[in-house]
């Protein structure tokens, strides 16, 4: 097992299989898949990612039908959005960019969006079909966890999974494919008490708490393989927190602290953020396919 869990080099792969889903389907499909992703206002962060997100779609040939709405668009005029990409027959993938300004009803949002299809798989009928172990578009993090443990053959069957976190967009879906996997899983959060003794225990542990450098060596065992999910984008009085002077992130994990110490790490960047961004294209072909009525030959991908 590589000491690094590369999740860069695995989006590359995975776009490259994506890619040419796509243009041998082209003929029969007669259109390319499509992918809205709707930004509302000005969060600096959703325009970096949805930034990334247009350009993966360009690489892939995925058509954008990405919209930039205004800070102050009304609950009403947003589901009217979703509700007419929700009829656009070349729309497959509707994702909506959280986190929304705070007048918007982020609950109703996604209920709107058709659930076929629903890019980033947060549609409680999708979050449903996740509990029940049926099929259907899956929360795009941590789907691309679950392949970047699967490529580096890291088996999960009757390990014992600590995932620290307990979001609706990472930490709960997170633990549910893990479980899904026959890992034993205990999920962490902000009200846990003592967390190094419990991640300490943890065959794997995924940290999505959304705190910087939260765990350090005292968290970790030495046969651990830690997956660090959190994302910060460092201003100028924290350099303290920096990985290496390259780059202005840093993740839930003091990786300086931990890389020698345990079996295998992801990075951040690096790790689960370019992961995230293909697993969402992964969605939106395997629902082109299905809507283009191709054989589904994706969806191993897919957990
Ligand atoms: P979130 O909604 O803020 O949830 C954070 C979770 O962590 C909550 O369940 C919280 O517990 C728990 N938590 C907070 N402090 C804790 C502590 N000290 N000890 C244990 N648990 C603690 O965040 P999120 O949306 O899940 O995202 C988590 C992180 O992942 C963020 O840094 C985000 O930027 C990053 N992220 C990255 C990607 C990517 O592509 N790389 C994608 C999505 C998110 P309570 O429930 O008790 O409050």
């Amino acid at each position: 097992m590589p000491n690094i869990l590369d999740g860069k080099k695995l989006a590359q792969e995975i776009e490259l299989i994506l890619k040419q889903t796509i243009e041998s389907g082209l003929e029969v499909a007669k259109r390319p898949p499509g992918l809205a992703v709707l930004r509302v206002g000005s969060d600096p962060a959703s325009g970096v990612y949805v930034n990334y997100k247009e350009k993966a779609c360009a690489r892939i040939g995925v058509k954008s039908f990405a919209r930039h709405l205004k800070e102050d668009i009304s609950l009403e005029e947003l589901r009217e959005i979703i509700k007419s990409l929700n009829e656009e027959k070349n729309v497959d993938g509707i994702l909506l960019q959280l986190p929304l300004p705070s007048h918007l009803d982020e609950d109703s949002l996604l209920r709107t969006i058709d659930p076929d299809k629903d890019a980033d798989g947060l549609h409680p009928l999708n979050l449903g079909r996740l509990i029940k172990g049926e099929k259907g578009p899956r929360s795009c993090t941590p789907a691309g966890v679950m392949a970047l443990l699967n490529r580096n053959q890291i088996k999960l069957e009757g390990k014992r999974a600590v995932v620290v976190g307990r979001s609706i967009l990472v930490g709960k879906p997170m633990a549910l494919m893990l479980q899904a996997a026959n890992a034993t899983v205990t999920v962490a959060h902000s009200r846990t008490k003592d967390l190094p003794t419990l991640t300490r225990q943890a065959d794997l542990l995924v940290v999505a708490a959304g705190k910087p450098h939260l765990i350090g060596k005292n968290h970790v065992s030495e046969n651990c393989v830690v997956i660090d999910v959190g994302i910060h984008r460092l201003s100028s009085g924290q350099e303290n927190l920096k990985e290496s002077k390259k780059n202005k992130l840093c993740g839930d994990v003091k990786i300086f602290e931990i890389e020698d110490k345990v079996a295998a790490y992801s990075p951040v960047p690096g790790g689960v953020g370019p992961m995230t961004v293909t697993m969402l294209l992964a969605n939106t072909v395997d629902r082109w396919q299905k809507h283009c009525g191709l054989p589904l030959s994706i969806s191993h991908l897919l957990p």
